[in-house]
Order: C-alpha cells, then structure tokens, then sequence
C-alpha cells in the first residue's frame, strides 16, 4: 500500500486526465518531464494576475510583492536541499545552465593545463559537454569513471583516476538513461582528499530521494525545476557561500552590479552577482510551489513508493521474452530502460503511444552510457509518484502483446501486422 493516496494524488495533475487514441494517458516520461499539480499552475497564474513586477529595483507595491514572492521561492529551495544559507542558491534556467555557469566561471578561474576532471560513464550529454569544451580550451583532460554491467560506477577504478592534477569531479546522482543510483557520498569523500572540487547533477534525484547537500559535502549542487513538478526554465545552483564568493560572474548586466562606471563595476553579493538581467520570476515562484507541493507528500513517502513500483515493473518487464534490461544495479530510482528483441525502439514506444502510454525512445542525451551496453537507443519507462501498479500493468501488457507477435512471426513466417 502505498504511504498516501495515489488517486487523490492524481487527481491534483490535470493533465493526467487527458485521452490519447481514446485512452487515459500514462504517462511514464517522467525523467524528461514532469507534469505540474493544480497548485503550481495556479501559483504561477497568482502571481501574474496579483504580484506581476520586476523585482528589487522599484519602491512600490507589487515590485515587493513579486521580491517577496520570489526570494520566498529560494528560501523553499534552500529547505528542500538543506542547504544552510538561502544566499548559496542561484536561480538558473536549468541543469545545464547550471552546469555551464560553474564552467564557464569556476573553470575558467581553476582549470588550467595538464589540470583533470572526472565524469563518470553515466553523464547526461549536459555533465559532458562542458566539461570537453572547458578541458579543450585550456589544455586539461577529462577522465571518466567506468561502470560495471549493471550500469554502476566502479569506485576502485575512480580511486585509480585520483591524484594532484584532478582539480573537479561532477558526477550525476541519479542517471537518467539507466537510473542507477551512484554513491555519490563516497565519491565527493575521495574528491576531498585530493583537493579537488565536487558538483552533483541533481537532475533525476531530487523528485526521487531526500537530498541533503550539507551531509552530501559537494561544492555545487544542481537541479532543474521541471523535473520535480516545476515548470520549464527554471533551476537551482547551489554552491558552498566560500566557493561562489570567490568565483567571476559569467554574465554582466542589471541585477547583477552594486555601482557601474565606465571605467569599473563593482558586484553584488551572492546570489545576485550569478543572475544578470531579469530573471525567470514567475516560474521560480512556480518551482517554489512545486517543492511546497512535494514536501506536503513527503519525499521519504514519495522515495518508498516508487521504488517499490521500480521492483514491481521491473518483475514483470523482465521475464518477458526478448526484452533486455539495460541497467540492473541494486541501487536504481524511477528508470526501466530496456530494448525489445525484433523491434526498433522506436517501433516499441510507437506501439506504446497507440495505447496512450508515453514513453522515451531515443538515446535520452546519453550516447556514452548507451554505447558501453552496446545499443543506440532504448525504451525507458520512468516513474514519478502518481504513477501506480495498474498502469504498470498497461505497459508490460503492451510490451508482452508485442513479444509474442515477434514469436509467433517468427515461427510461422507471417510478416507483421
Ligand atoms: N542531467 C541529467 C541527469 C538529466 O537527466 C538532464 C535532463 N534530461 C539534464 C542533466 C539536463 O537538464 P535540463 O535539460 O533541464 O537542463
């Protein structure tokens, strides 16, 4: 039994509601996606319709209300991550511009010739690409941290890639294309002892996990706000106060300055000096609402129900005849990426979608982690807390229909219908 109700839960996501080709949808694209609660759609409609301003710079009503709002949206990511000083978070447009900010910032600053970073084998192209792009510019080297055939990093083998010249490892909490679960504890530990900086991509973990970055210990945590019930282009960066302080701005502009003059600008303090120009103020707000709405749940109950859906859909998925599991590690959340044998994966979520069931098929921005289990592309179902068994049961019902034609063809010749 799950530790809340699901149904009343589902019915605060109006989008759930929707039919497609005449059924309900199921919707288990949850790690490209998440759809939003009644709650947030309104917070966002609440904040256009009543507190609707630019923030910080004009003394009037609404200008307070909308900082208000917005500085009340930051101190909810501040308590939902735990981090201790609501100034250590930085509102960005996601992920991967969080990523690119401490590139294009503390990279430029730290990184230099013969300097290492290490990735592991699971990064999203958005923990790689950087990264190349950084080690390109300034002579140093990306290392990548192997996995083992369950999808899960080798920490013997990242010990060995340890030493002085490694100056940064960012590594991703939960991989978005395998869900392994990586004990990122234990790799921020190792980090530390040879001095080098640490950033976890909290991409696919926040909506599945507690997540506490002062037990964690990183230098930088980063997170998109669509993925955990929020709306699209908005994030969360955060950084240890001592790390950002000392770290360039990326971008100049309003916001961001305490005095310009043509000859010398002086900068704000942190979070400001990080976010030139106007910002995403009604969607931070949103995401502010989002973590209101996730806490109510409670992330303990959300993190327990879901993986016992992860165990009861991987039950069922597997046996069926000529699916092949891509990821088997004993620590996973929300992800079942799997091919089918005699069709493209592409022909699966095809097959899938006629049924009113969404899922990602594709090589989800994760070429390399594919590529080491030999495949392009995959299937991956993946869950989020209003999902339940029965729509579970849609999926494996589809994928068996599916496998059993592939062996009827098989056998009698018949090409497919
Ligand atoms: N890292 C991981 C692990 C992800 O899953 C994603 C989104 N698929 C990203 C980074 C990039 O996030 P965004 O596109 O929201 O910037």
């Amino acid at each position: 039994q799950p530790p809340f109700d699901v149904h009343a839960v589902r019915r605060d996501f109006p989008i759930l509601q929707e039919r497609i080709n005449g059924r309900q949808l199921v919707w288990l694209d949850n790690a490209a996606t998440t759809h939003k609660p009644q709650t947030v759609i309104d917070r966002i409609s609440h904040f256009y319709a009543h507190e609707n301003s630019n923030i910080h710079r004009a003394a009037h009503a609404l200008a307070a209300r909308a900082t208000d709002a917005y500085e009340g949206a930051r101190e909810r990511v501040r308590r939902f991550i735990n981090a201790p000083d609501v100034n250590e978070v930085i509102f960005v447009r996601g992920t991967t511009e969080a990523i690119n900010l401490v590139a294009k910032s503390w990279g430029a600053q730290h990184i230099g010739e013969g300097d290492e970073i290490i990735v592991s084998h699971l990064e999203h192209h958005a923990n790689i690409v950087p990264w190349q792009q950084l080690a390109a510019a300034k002579g140093a080297k990306l290392r990548v941290i192997p996995v083992d055939d369950s999808g899960q990093v080798l920490l013997d083998e990242y010990r060995k890639l340890l030493n002085s010249r490694t100056k940064l490892v960012s590594i991703t909490q939960v991989s978005n294309a395998l869900g392994t679960i990586t004990p990122v504890k234990q790799i921020i530990a190792l980090a530390r002892g040879v001095g080098a900086k640490t950033l976890v991509d909290g991409a696919q973990s926040v909506s599945h996990m507690r997540i506490d970055v002062q037990d964690l210990d990183a230098d930088f945590f980063v997170f998109s706000g669509h993925k955990v019930f929020g709306p699209t282009g908005i994030g969360a960066l955060w950084g240890k106060r001592a790390v950002l302080e000392q770290m360039p701005p990326w971008q100049g502009g309003g916001n961001m300055i305490a005095d310009v003059t043509f000859e010398k600008t002086v900068y704000q303090a942190i979070p400001n000096k990080f976010e030139a120009g106007t910002g995403n103020i009604a969607d931070a707000v949103g995401l502010g609402a989002a973590i209101d709405y996730v806490t109510r749940i409670g992330i303990d109950n959300i993190a327990r129900y879901e993986h016992q859906l992860l165990e009861y859909g991987t039950h069922h998925l597997k046996p069926i005849p000529g699916v092949r599991l891509i990821g088997t590690a004993s620590d996973k959340a929300s992800v079942m990426s799997f091919v089918l044998d005699g069709y493209t994966t592409e022909e699966v979520g095809k097959a899938l979608n006629e049924e009113g069931i969404a899922v990602r098929t594709g090589h989800h921005c994760a070429q390399p982690i594919l590529r080491r289990f030999g495949v392009e592309t995959t299937v991956r179902p993946s869950l989020a807390f209003y999902n339940t068994y029965g729509e579970i049961d849609r999926l494996v019902a589809v994928i068996s229909r599916l496998a059993c034609q592939r062996r009827t063809t098989a056998t009698t010749g018949s090409t497919l219908p």
